[in-house]
């Protein structure tokens, strides 16, 4: 079976864009694929993180990730930190890698700002990490985003240069994987921003542990436009914040645009919300009430994690051990 790789920073407030751009669409993926779900802790250190907060996120995520579905007897659930393969497999890739493949990484340039020389030399490494998060397992596809599309293709060339630098045919070149349109969720407060963990207003976000009267009000107090829902998709040309929340309807509902607005369309958005609220509530309560439970007692995440990465080290460490015969380093 194909052999999938997914991971997610574990860097806080987990709000409905992550949920509907990128775990909703890993729960599906376990039917088709053997999947590898991991807590990319050691990513998320590249900018500054709180040592206690970084600790509670990680379970935050963890717990995110179970009670949405993703099923860690299956499939492997583990948190990269405990398995040592990463590290040691990113040290080997920075020695394959070229300064001028990541020179042209964009996601550097806009993560490090005007400021680079005081950007962390892990954040300038990270694609080196990410190509061996993937490559540890010899994984085949992985689930990617727009923003992370170039990390893909260099963790492609990484894998390219290894093979030739060494006259061996042992890493495989993964591809992404698109998962049809994606559900592209944009901020309450600004339609033209998309929804983020970093946004510095909680009220333009979603957020997966937020209770229903918090929702309620975030969702009432959401920025929209004084006319009423237009019949039909053409009409929210223009409307950006009409269409997010028509958009997240419809991601929930599992329907289309163009069926939310044949049911809704020409009532006024005070309705609308209400019953955008109930859609959320309804969708969102069971997965925050069962982080909730699964949060309340952290050996229970803890020990899931920790048979995760036992498992995640089992596939890894055959393939760093020929890695490593491949370099020439001496096996013990
Ligand atoms: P940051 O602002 O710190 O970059 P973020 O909100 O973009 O945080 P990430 O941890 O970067 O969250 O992304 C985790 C996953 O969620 C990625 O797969 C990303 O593509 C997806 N994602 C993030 N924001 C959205 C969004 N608004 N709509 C859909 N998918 C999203
Ligand atoms: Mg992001």
């Amino acid at each position: 079976m194909e052999r999938v790789f997914s991971g997610a920073q574990p860097t806080g407030n987990l709000h409905l864009g992550n949920y509907l751009g990128a775990i909703r669409n890993w729960v599906t993926l376990q039917k088709d694929f053997e999947c590898i779900f991991c807590v990319v802790d050691l990513h998320a250190i590249t900018v500054w993180q709180e040592p206690n907060e970084l600790r509670s996120n990680i379970r935050e995520l963890a717990a995110s990730m179970i009670a949405s579905g993703i099923d860690p007897e299956k499939h492997v659930l583990f948190n990269q930190s405990q398995v040592s393969a990463h590290a040691e497999l990113a040290w080997i890739f920075n020695c394959v890698a070229r300064i001028g493949w990541l020179n042209r990484m964009t996601q550097f340039k806009e993560k490090a700002g005007k400021n680079r020389e005081n950007a962390s030399l892990g954040l300038y490494a990270y694609p080196s990490l990410m190509a061996a998060d993937i490559l540890a397992y010899k994984a085949t596809h992985v689930p990617v985003g727009e923003d992370q599309k170039q990390h893909l293709e260099l963790t492609r060339d990484i894998a390219i240069k290894f093979n030739n630098d060494f006259g061996v045919e042992f890493f495989p070149q993964p591809d992404p994987l698109i998962l049809g349109p994606a559900t592209r969720v944009m901020s309450l407060r600004d339609g033209s921003k998309k929804m983020s963990k970093s946004d510095a207003s909680d009220m333009s976000r979603i957020n997966m542990t937020d209770d229903a009267d918090t929702l309620a009000k975030k969702i009432r107090k959401a920025k929209t436009d004084p006319e009423p829902l237009p019949s039909e998709a053409a009409g929210l040309e223009g409307r950006p914040e009409a269409k997010n929340l028509i958009t997240i309807y419809a991601a929930l509902t599992d329907a289309n645009v163009a069926d939310v607005l044949a049911e809704h369309g020409g009532t006024q958005f005070s309705g609308f919300k209400q019953a955008l609220t109930d859609v959320v509530v309804e969708k969102l309560a069971p997965i925050t009430e069962e982080m909730a439970r699964l949060k309340a007692d952290n050996t229970y995440i803890d020990a899931i994690l920790a048979k995760g990465a036992e498992r995640a080290n089992a596939i890894a460490q055959p393939i760093l051990k020929e890695v490593k015969e491949i370099v020439g380093f001496l096996n013990s």
